[in-house]
């Protein structure tokens, strides 16, 4: 009898036989730009498939011909990757922005209308407004909370509801934990697309992913991940990946064979490491992250916490959304302490364990001051909008013990000078 053996228990085997490398129980790095073919009739046979001239036989598989093309480092991680998710096919970048970029580069027409979520990664809400613009590409943003009515709406008021290319959403969005429902962008995607053009869907699931929210389920076309953060996990390597069907990760991968940013063997070969306890340090995460937002919840220094843990019933529709769409509430907390930025300032800098650095998702904790820091770059009259105030701070909980990160935070936290309310002092 056959057994279907879970993605945790693949990590250490799934697309590698040892006998490819005189027996290594583990993928070696295949240090090498270019592989030898055994003819010349193979290597046209290579070629033929790798360039689309004509279809690949059933039985034939890809063969190796020059590491911006393929590498068993590259291949193997696709493979693996790919089963987290459920996606039939995986490609894997230098960085998550060239996934995006890339995905983004081949979906896209001059003319197209791409709507966007509230608010974005700074690197991604960079590309769209100041790269996708210069080729012609129409954006459009909505805001967190925004409805299946108001998306609707603004298409329709855009003037290019015939051009809808796609819609991309990151959920949880980044500091805020706002939630964006997959199926609704589905359903509206599916209202403005035609039989000859589908709309598509994208989510950046770099928050919850592979293991929390898996959006193709969802009725997602496209998974975005940066794998620098948990894929990755221990702030040592940039890389990316785009996954999708079959059909739509070939023309990926035929755009990141002639951009050249596919991911280099030994990122690749980190990487493969890193998948074998990518559940351990998950789960241990979200473990950890659930005791510190509770605590700091209850916390007298602290006005707010944004944690999708601390969601219930009476957050309505955002409580539906993880209900259906989330399988834990992951490892992002961010809070909002009483002051503003001299308040959050005072409690970064006395943190003794938990790095001050951007980033997320790995073993360490880290924490930042997204208005200064990540979010930087956003419309001050945006950053209101969207809740990134002076006084939040960003915190990413790693694998440490939880009373030690405890520890750190609440003594951090009596550091901070008392908080008065000046406007009233003014009176
Ligand atoms: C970090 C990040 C990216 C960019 O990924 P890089 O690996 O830094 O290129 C994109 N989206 C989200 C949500 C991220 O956190």
């Amino acid at each position: 009898m056959k057994r279907k053996f879970q993605p945790e228990t693949l990590m250490m085997s799934h697309g590698y036989r040892p006998e490819w490398s005189e027996g290594a129980v583990k993928c070696p790095i295949f240090q090498t730009s270019t592989f030898a073919f055994r003819t010349a009739e193979e290597g046209k046979a290579f070629f033929e498939v790798a360039y689309g001239l004509r279809e690949q036989g059933a039985r034939e598989k890809t063969g190796l011909i020059y590491s911006r093309i393929n590498n068993p480092d590259m291949e193997i991680l696709e493979e693996r990757l790919k089963l987290w998710d459920g996606a039939e096919a995986a490609a894997v970048f230098e960085s998550g922005m060239s996934a995006i970029s890339t995905a983004l580069f081949e979906f896209l027409q001059p003319g197209d209308l791409l709507l966007y979520s509230n608010p974005l990664y700074g690197g991604t809400s960079h590309f769209v407004h100041h790269v996708l613009t210069k080729f012609g590409i129409n954006v459009l943003g909505f805001r967190p909370g925004a409805t299946r009515a108001e998306l609707v709406q603004l298409i329709e008021a855009s003037g290019k509801k015939d051009r809808l290319g796609m819609i991309y959403i990151e959920t949880p969005a980044n500091p805020t934990n706002d939630l964006v429902d997959i199926a609704m962008c589905r359903s509206v995607a599916d209202q403005f697309s035609t039989p000859e053009r589908r709309a598509l869907v994208t989510v950046d699931n770099t928050y919850m992913g592979p293991l929390w929210q898996h959006p193709l389920r969802h009725g997602a076309d496209l998974v975005l991940y940066s794998a620098t953060k948990y894929i990755g996990g221990h702030s040592d390597v940039i890389a990316g990946a785009c996954l999708g069907s079959a059909e739509r990760i070939t023309r990926v991968k035929t755009l990141r064979t002639f951009l050249g940013n596919m991911i280099a063997p030994h990122t690749g070969w980190l990487l493969l490491r890193s998948l074998e306890t990518l559940k351990l340090r998950m789960e241990k995460q979200t473990e950890n992250a659930q005791i510190v937002a509770r605590r700091l919840a209850r916390h007298p220094k602290i006005a707010k916490v944004y944690y999708l843990g601390l969601l219930s019933p009476e957050d309505g529709e955002a409580y539906a959304i993880y209900q259906r769409q989330c399988s834990a509430p992951g490892a992002m907390v961010s809070f909002e302490l009483k002051g503003g930025e001299r308040e959050a300032f005072a409690f970064l800098n006395h943190l003794k364990l938990v790095k001050l650095a951007v980033s997320l998702g790995s073993t360490e904790s880290l924490a930042q001051h997204p208005a200064t820091m990540t979010h930087a770059g956003v419309d001050p009259t945006e950053k209101a909008a969207f809740g990134i105030t002076d006084a939040l701070v960003r915190l990413s909980v790693g694998v440490e013990n939880a009373e030690d990160l405890w520890w750190d935070l609440e003594q951090a936290l009596d550091k901070v000078p008392a908080w008065v309310d000046t406007t009233v002092e003014m009176v």
